[in-house]
Formats: structure tokens, C-alpha cells, sequence
């Protein structure tokens, strides 16, 4: 047999795959446990299930799955640019936001030119730059956080795009209005900047700087958001990009012509009108943030703080073993050896009922019940 990785292109061959969350299913199987008895704290889902919103819209949608969705997602993007002040022609939709990070490097990257991001990123930026055969320029991570002014020293003439979290995962970490417009006022405009967004919502008030707004002053800036966290949806994936209408045209270039699938639509339109559950889910994650660095606290535990619905727990000790005692207690977390955190959990904020089994699952692990 030929070896097809050897034939595969180059910065193909350099990938390992994204590394998910354990499903309830697979841990169940493998240790025989009862998939009811499983706490899943590990994708940074939403604890809450989804909205009766979407969940009405779906049923309704259903006899229609014999036809192609409308891959202008017309409805969806009139939504989104009703309720954020956009021109339809700003929005492109995506198979959940990882989609479009990964049209960002298919329209802008290759061999010869590389991407910025930083230290503890979010997986996907070098997954989808070495897909595509262009260069890597990781940069040292500040206090675990983006180190933006030393981003912006790495930026070269082959530097198409900056990725950017706010917040950042696994880590949690963000950055304020300052520095994110000391930042925008800096990159080069044959630069694209992504900032993603995919927790933005987690946040209370004003605590983070809305990406939209820099928009219209910045025609390198996308700004990628996600239905699938906050608004309950990661398994219908989708998410949408805000930019100048140029940079929208290329990218609505390379994406499939039925990107969004006709359920995800319909479900993201009524998720959107859902306020309550949106609120309800904020509340629920600002609570049991609190209820988890409580217990943390109580164990003596360092964790990095956090603006997502997800928190990085330091064991200032190789962290697997912990992760096994959790896994063999039906607690699911997400370990981040892959990250270069090797002592760290990140563990999502789950139920009040959730972070509880997981603060007395953890108290056993570590020995101290
Ligand atoms: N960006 C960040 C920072 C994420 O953590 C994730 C999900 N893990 C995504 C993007 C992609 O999310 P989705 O494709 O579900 O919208």
C-alpha cells in the first residue's frame, strides 16, 4: 500500500487531530459505568440544554430536511444584522465557528506566509494554519494571556492573519478595551485579524470590549461568534463572522455552498429571540463560577481566573492521574497535556448539582474527603 500520509501535503503530515472532550457514550463504555450517573464538564457546553425556542423551531423545520437550506442563510443574517446594527453583506455563516476560522486560512494562507497567535491558543489556529501549509508564529503567553504587544512584534510581510481569543481557550484569559484598540491601531491592514469571540456572551456588562464595534474602523477585522456555546447549540454547529463586506465576499468564496445546515438555521434565529435563556445561562455560569473557585479555594487549589464558562485548574502536578480518578468517578474534564499545561484541568462550568459532584469528586482524588 502506498504510504498516503507520506503523500499528503506537508503541513498535513505536521498535524495531530483536535483532541474532544470524552462523550458520556465512550466513558460509559469503556469503564461500564451508567451514562446517567456521567457528569460531561469538559466542551464547554451549556449546562442548561437547549432553548424550548429552538427547539420548537427544529420540530418545525423538520419535514423540510428533504430540501437544501438556503445557503444565503438570508434569514439568520437579517436577524443578526437587525439586532447588531449590521449590513447583510458583513455576515458570513459557519458550521459552527471553528468553519470559519478554518476559511480565514483556506482564502488567506499558504506556503510562504504565516499566522500569529499566541501561546495557549485555542487549538484550532495552528490546526487550520498547517493545514494549509503556511508557517506557525506562536508567541510566549503573559500570565497565561495574550502577550498582544508581542504579538504585534512578530507580524511580518507574510503575516496574513492574527488570531486572537477573547476570551481565550482553554485558559480563560482576556484582554480589556485598551489594549485591544492599542492592538487593532497597530496590526498592519494587509493583516487579518480574527478575534473570536466564542464566549463573548459568558461576560457580564461591559467586561469585555465588543468586538462589532471596531468593525467599521478596522476592514481587516473579522470578528467570529458562536450559537453553540451560550446560546445551547454545539451540536447543530453554527456560528457567523462580522467584517467589512470585502472580507466577507472572499470568505463567502471558499465556504460550501450549504455551510449552515436547514435545522442550525432555524434553531440559531430562534435561539437569538430567546433573551431569557441567554440571561438564564449567564446567571447560571456567573453562580457556578463562583460555587468552583469557592471549592477550589477550600483545596487549596490555583486556578487561572476566568471570563469564560470554563476554568483552569493548576494541580502543580502532572495532572493525569487526577483525571483518571475523575474519569473512574463518571466526572468528565478536559485535560490540557496537548496545550503544554500538563498540570492543568480546564473544567466547564456546569449545573449547581454538576460542579458539586465535581468539587466531591475532586476532593477524593486528591485525597483530601
Ligand atoms: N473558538 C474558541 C476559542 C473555542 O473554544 C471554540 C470551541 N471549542 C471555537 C472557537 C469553535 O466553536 P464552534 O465551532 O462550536 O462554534
Amino acid at each position: 500500500m502506498a504510504d498516503f500520509l507520506s503523500l499528503a501535503l506537508p503541513g498535513v503530515q505536521k498535524l495531530s487531530p483536535y483532541v474532544p472532550g470524552k462523550p458520556v457514550d465512550e466513558l460509559a463504555r469503556e469503564l461500564n459505568l451508567d451514562p446517567a450517573n456521567i457528569v460531561k464538564l469538559a466542551s464547554n457546553e451549556n449546562p442548561l440544554g437547549p432553548s424550548p425556542k429552538a427547539l420548537a423551531a427544529i420540530e418545525k423545520e423538520l419535514p423540510e430536511i428533504t430540501r437544501y437550506p438556503d445557503g444565503a442563510g438570508f434569514r439568520l443574517k437579517s436577524k443578526l444584522a437587525e439586532r447588531f446594527g449590521l449590513e447583510l453583506t458583513q455576515i458570513t455563516l459557519g458550521n459552527g465557528s471553528n468553519d470559519l476560522l478554518e476559511l480565514v486560512a483556506r482564502a488567506w494562507l499558504a506556503p510562504g506566509r504565516n499566522a500569529v497567535f499566541s501561546q495557549y491558543a485555542f487549538a484550532v489556529y495552528p490546526l487550520a494554519t498547517l493545514a494549509v501549509g503556511a508557517e506557525l508564529r506562536e508567541v510566549p503567553a503573559k500570565n497565561y494571556g495574550h502577550d498582544l504587544e508581542a504579538m504585534l512584534a512578530a507580524i511580518d510581510e507574510n503575516t496574513r492573519v492574527v488570531f486572537v481569543a477573547n476570551p481565550n481557550n482553554p485558559t480563560g484569559t482576556w484582554f480589556d478595551a485598551t489594549a485591544l484598540d492599542a492592538f487593532l491601531a497597530n496590526v498592519p491592514e494587509t493583516t487579518l485579524v480574527v478575534l473570536d469571540e466564542a464566549y463573548f456572551e459568558f461576560a457580564q456588562g461591559d467586561e469585555l470590549p465588543n468586538g462589532l464595534e471596531y468593525v467599521a474602523r478596522y476592514p481587516n477585522l473579522i470578528v467570529s461568534r458562536t450559537l453553540c456555546k451560550a446560546y445551547g447549540l454545539a451540536g447543530l454547529r453554527v456560528g457567523y463572522a462580522v467584517s467589512s463586506p470585502e472580507v466577507a465576499d472572499v470568505l463567502n468564496r471558499v465556504r460550501q455552498p450549504f455551510n449552515v445546515n436547514s435545522l442550525a438555521l432555524v434553531a440559531a434565529e430562534a435561539a437569538l429571540d430567546d433573551v431569557e435563556y441567554l440571561a438564564q445561562g449567564r446567571a447560571l455560569n456567573t453562580a457556578g463560577m463562583a460555587q468552583l473557585e469557592q471549592g477550589f479555594a477550600a483545596l487549596n487549589l490555583e486556578w487561572i481566573r476566568s471570563k469564560g464558562n470554563f476554568i483552569a485548574v493548576n494541580f502543580a502536578q502532572d495532572a493525569a492521574p487526577i483525571n483518571q480518578s475523575l474519569l473512574e468517578q463518571g466526572v468528565i474534564v478536559r485535560p490540557l497535556a496537548g496545550y503544554g499545561m500538563a498540570h492543568f484541568l480546564r473544567i466547564s462550568i456546569g449545573t449547581q448539582a454538576e460542579n458539586a459532584r465535581l468539587l466531591e469528586a475532586l476532593a477524593k482524588a486528591l485525597g483530601r474527603e
